[in-house]
């Protein structure tokens, strides 16, 4: 743990820092970095984006900087485009009540940097560093909270879950981020509390799970959601028990061991993971896809978490029912050609590593896919719909069909120029 320090921002945050201090300090005003920025330096990391707390009201900050969007006028934050960077700047400020628990009923702008700092979440998100002094204000003593490893809620932990629920899953992300413990008191109101994640709306639950998703230990933050037992909370219709979860926390294991450089393992790879089908039980998929769905992700990671898991599951048939070996030839180009292959292969294989079986079938599998070329993978199609019409086919579905079915001959190499397809077309012309 070390004490933050501004020079070991990089040279553009510190210089967007200061120039935002700098104009609220020829106001009058003086201007902090807070939260994540401060948490991050103290914990020896880069910040990703810096977070700006001052007393002056929106409209003030609306009066000197250019503003660039404000996120809520009403809460008190106002985006600043300063040098490179964009900055948050909010206003200090006390928050009361939370009777939808997703918003205050009542904000109120304060002056005091305490006032501030008591309506943050965890003590280490309750840091201030002056960029211009270096002067580091911590009233809830977060940095010797992180120094004794421990994440711990600013004030009474079971009302301040109760206010806001997302906060419980925050408290997953960041101790698992930082390797924390969550402080006893914490961790008590939390498993009490629990129930608070009810309210929160699918967005924000779909915004923290991807944050978590996307760490390299993702599998520790999803471990912390079992332990802490707020997985069926925070996604409704989850009905895998602690074991059943827990698989998947050893699925993600694997998937960010493997270290299979052809594949990006990237979040929507581990929502399959977690979405997709249990490989040790049955190869049902619709009803943990349909947790997903009701997360409201965009409309292209959910056919992206779809197609892998539908390749997987395709994958697990061919090996489990025909054996690869007797599969058609056309049947394993189809699978291997897949876009998404290379992903369905590693959660495959990640679920092999963590419930004990062999990986055999489908290194056989990479294997082969690595054997065939990409005109054996996407062949030329010997006739096409125009070629058909032309030989005299009646126009109509039949003609995809013939398509599709002439491909599958081709892929199994049992038509294998123009001249024979033809053959094959009139004997359907025929029939
Ligand atoms: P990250 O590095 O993931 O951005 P962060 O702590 O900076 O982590 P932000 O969402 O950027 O997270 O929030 C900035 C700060 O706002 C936090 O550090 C914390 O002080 C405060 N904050 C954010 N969300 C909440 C919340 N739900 N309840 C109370 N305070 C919050
Ligand atoms: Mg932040």
């Amino acid at each position: 743990m070390e004490i933050p320090h501004v020079n070991s921002l990089s040279s553009e945050a510190l210089a967007a820092a200061r120039s935002v201090a700098e104009k609220l300090g020829n106001h009058g005003v003086r201007g902090w970095i807070v939260g994540g920025a401060v948490r991050d330096l103290a914990v020896g990391r880069s910040p990703k984006d810096i977070d700006m707390a001052s007393a002056a009201t929106p409209d003030q900050i609306e009066a000197w900087f250019e503003v660039s969007h404000l996120v809520g006028r009403a809460f008190g934050t106002v985006v600043i485009r300063a040098g490179a960077l964009d900055i948050q700047l909010t206003t200090f400020r006390e928050e009361r009540g939370y009777s939808d628990q997703r918003r205050p009923d009542e904000v109120e702008f304060g002056t005091s940097l305490e006032e501030d700092a008591r309506r943050r979440d965890f003590t280490c998100n309750a840091m201030y560093l002056d960029p211009l002094t270096d002067e580091l204000f911590d009233p809830e003593g977060g940095l010797q909270d992180l120094e004794a490893g421990l994440l711990r809620c600013v004030g009474d932990p079971a009302e301040r879950f109760r206010e806001d629920g997302l906060r419980l899953l925050r408290l997953a992300r960041l101790a698992a981020r930082f390797g924390l413990e969550v402080e006893p008191r914490t961790l008590e109101a939390a498993l009490q509390n629990a129930r608070a994640l009810e309210g929160v709306s699918a967005e924000r639950v779909l915004a923290e799970l991807v944050g978590m998703l996307a760490m390299p230990d993702a599998a520790g933050a999803v471990g912390l959601l079992i332990d802490l037992e707020l997985l069926p909370l925070a996604l409704p219709g989850w009905s895998l028990g602690t074991e059943g979860s827990r698989v998947r926390t050893q699925v993600l294991g694997e998937l960010a061991g493997s270290g299979d450089v052809d594949v990006d393992v990237d979040v929507d790879l581990r929502l399959a993971a977690l979405f997709g089908p249990d490989l040790s039980s049955s190869p049902d998929f619709e009803d943990q896809l349909s947790i997903l769905a009701k997360l409201k992700p965009s409309k292209k990671t959910l056919q992206r978490v779809t197609s892998i898991v539908q390749v997987l599951v395709r994958t697990e048939a061919l090996l489990k029912f025909s054996k690869d070996q007797s599969a058609s030839r056309a049947e394993r180009i189809r699978l291997l050609r897949e876009p998404v292959w290379p992903e369905a292969q590693a959660l495959g294989r990640a679920w092999c590593g963590a419930i004990g079986s062999s990986t055999a079938n489908w290194d056989r599998l990479v294997e082969a896919r690595s054997r065939f070329s990409p005109e054996e993978l996407w062949p030329e199609p010997l006739l096409r719909a125009k070629d058909m019409l032309a030989a005299g086919a009646p126009a109509g579905p039949r003609i995809g069909e013939w398509i599709a079915e002439l491909e599958d001959a081709q892929l199994n190499l049992e038509v294998v120029d123009p001249e024979a397809a033809h053959e094959w077309l009139s004997q359907k012309l025929n029939d």
